[in-house]
This record gives structure tokens, C-alpha cells and sequence, in this order.
């Protein structure tokens, strides 16, 4: 069973993956190893047996854990949190440590192996926006959890291992530190206005357009003014809505527009850089919960910069292209829908 054991200083919880745990000699050879081509691929269609069995997936026909799917979903082979079994919170003297209880899931996004998010038609990126909404929903009537988060790891430099187009969905039994901070301030910011701070900078961003990427009818895209790597974009809905899984058809055929659209020109102002993507929805079963300040967004982080000691030893970043020159690059881009 993974353990989860919180900073006693900071109050940060880690999971001390105790499963998947490596031995401490086996970090030695971690840089040297070399990159696989062409090596087998579990994602495929036709490999359905080599994943666990699916949770879920669409297919026009066939039964489950054959092909002919166009996204399906399996537990994590290698899951950093157990399904199964209670909390049990308990001290070890002065430290606070529970059970790795979650949920860890894989979305396959496509069965061909060759395309990405920024290849896919906007059908099929709605399509995995849908596989989203319906993993949140199934899993946040599990009462245990509090906090779920979708996300993806683009290339070997952001966290895939690999390569086969897939994001993954981890449900905590915690709310992270991260997103308490984000909604403390936003809870600040509504207590002193009456405002949402996210629709206010929405509101903001589309007047000034100085870090406006592009916008739709139902979204924008942004550089944060305050962003922490160079070319992080946002994508935030316009209208107030704390939950990601409540976002109605129209929103989700708008979403795929607008992301689809941003992970191409990040690929052509950037020639394909690796990145990460992540989904900030309000917690669920949670005190956090809050409808009327918190407003869901989505983050994407192209890894073009390495954190090192001064990020680590202080949580700030050192950010090397201004935001409003970054934003006004990819504005530039020329795409082709
Ligand atoms: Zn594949
Ligand atoms: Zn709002």
C-alpha cells in the first residue's frame, strides 16, 4: 500500500510510493538509459489484454477490452494510489501519515499511435473531453475522494513513458496544498469584492489583450500575467463555472476548438517541445467547495526550461520570456483548422 505523509513544517502531503518504490541503487543508471524506438506499445489496438481491463470506453461496436474503441480508459498498470482499502489516518510521533487510497486511471485519447492533441480532429478531442467529464462524475461519488485531477505528460522530458497519446486522471483523498492556496486567494479576493477573481481577470485579459492568445465564444486563452515558465498558457472558460464536469455540449465542442487551436501554435512557435497539462476543478465532498469563487481553468506548461536550485529552495521561478511577448508570438502564428 502507497503511504501518504505530510510535511509536518508546511503541511504538504507526498506519496511515498511504496509499490513502484525503486532500490536506491537503481537511480545510477536512470540518465544513461537509452530511448527505445519503436518498441512494443500496451495503448494499441489489438494490446486491449495488455492493459488492465478497461473502466470504460467509447466504441461503435465490440465488446469491452477488444478494438474498435476511439477512447478508452484503464486503471494505471503502475498506479501511484490503491483503489481499494480506508484512510486510516494515523501519528507516527509528531508526523501525520493515511493510506494511499485514490484512483489512478489512463485515458487512451485515440487508438492510432501516430497522432497527438494538436493532430486530432476537433471531434475526437471532444470525444476525450467527454472521457474526462465521465471519469470526474464516476469518481466523485466515491466519498473518500476530495480532489481530482486530470492531466497530461506530453514527451519524455514532461513524465510520459509512453508515447501513444493518453492523459491520466488521479483522484486524492486530499485537497493539494497547490489548489488550497488558489482558493484561499480566490476566497479573499471574493470576500473583499463580491467578485470572482478568475472572471475579473477573464475580464481583464480580453479588454487589455496584451496576454490574450485567442478566445472563443465560450473561452480564452492567455499567458498568465504572472506566469512561472516561459509560454505557460491558461485556457479559462468566460462564463463564471467552479466545475469542469459540469461544462455542457456546446461548451465542450468550443473547448476542443480552443485547445486544439493553442497546442498548435505552441507546436509551431516552439517546434514540438514536450509539456504538461492540468485541469484545476473545485474539490468535491470538501470544506473547499465553493461555487461561487472558484472558477475551473486549464494550465499548459511546454518544458522549455529546467527547474533547478533557486526554484527549489525558494518556490519561486525564474521566468525568461515576458508573458505579453510570449502571448504576442503565438498570437502571430499562422495555423491551419
Ligand atoms: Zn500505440
Ligand atoms: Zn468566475
Amino acid at each position: 500500500m502507497p503511504e501518504l505523509r505530510k510535511d509536518p513544517v508546511i503541511g504538504r502531503w507526498v506519496i511515498i510510493a511504496t509499490e513502484r518504490s525503486k532500490r536506491p541503487n537503481e537511480y545510477r543508471n536512470m540518465t544513461a538509459a537509452p530511448v527505445v524506438e519503436h518498441r512494443f506499445c500496451p495503448f494499441c489496438p489489438g494490446n486491449e489484454d495488455k492493459t488492465p481491463p478497461e473502466i470504460m470506453a467509447y466504441r461503435a461496436d465490440g465488446k469491452p477490452n477488444t478494438s474498435g474503441w476511439h477512447v478508452r480508459v484503464v486503471p494505471n498498470k503502475f498506479p501511484a494510489l490503491r483503489i481499494e482499502g480506508g484512510l486510516n489516518r494515523e501519528g507516527e510521533g509528531i508526523y501525520d501519515k493515511m493510506n494511499g487510497v485514490g484512483a489512478h486511471e489512463v485515458i487512451i485519447e485515440t487508438p492510432d499511435h501516430k497522432q497527438t492533441l494538436s493532430t486530432m480532429t476537433g471531434k475526437q478531442i471532444e470525444e476525450v473531453l467527454w472521457s474526462f467529464r465521465d471519469r470526474v462524475l464516476d469518481l466523485k461519488k466515491d466519498k473518500r475522494f476530495r480532489f481530482i485531477l486530470i492531466f497530461k505528460n506530453h514527451g519524455e522530458s514532461a513524465g510520459a513513458s509512453l508515447e501513444h497519446a493518453h492523459s491520466q486522471v488521479i483522484a486524492l483523498p486530499i485537497v493539494p496544498r497547490n489548489v488550497i492556496e488558489e482558493l484561499q486567494g480566490a476566497k479573499e479576493y471574493y470576500n473583499y469584492k463580491e467578485r470572482c477573481i478568475f472572471c475579473d481577470i477573464v475580464r481583464q485579459e480580453l479588454s487589455s489583450k496584451v496576454r490574450l492568445v485567442s478566445e472563443n465564444d465560450h473561452y480564452v486563452c492567455i499567458t498568465p500575467y504572472a506566469a512561472r515558465f516561459p509560454f505557460e498558457t491558461a485556457i479559462l472558460p468566460k462564463n463564471h463555472d467552479p466545475y469542469f464536469e459540469d461544462s455542457q455540449k456546446y461548451e465542450f465542442e468550443a473547448l476542443s476548438r480552443i485547445l486544439c487551436e493553442t497546442l498548435k501554435r505552441q507546436d509551431k512557435a516552439l517546434n514540438n517541445p514536450d509539456y504538461n497539462f492540468l485541469i484545476h476543478s473545485s474539490p468535491v465532498n470538501s470544506k473547499y467547495q465553493d461555487d461561487d469563487y472558484y472558477h475551473w481553468h486549464l494550465e499548459i506548461m511546454p518544458r522549455l526550461t529546467n527547474v533547478a536550485g533557486f526554484e527549489r529552495g525558494t518556490g519561486f521561478y525564474i521566468n525568461p520570456t515576458p508573458p505579453e511577448e510570449a502571448a504576442k508570438f503565438l498570437r502571430e502564428v499562422e495555423i491551419v483548422h
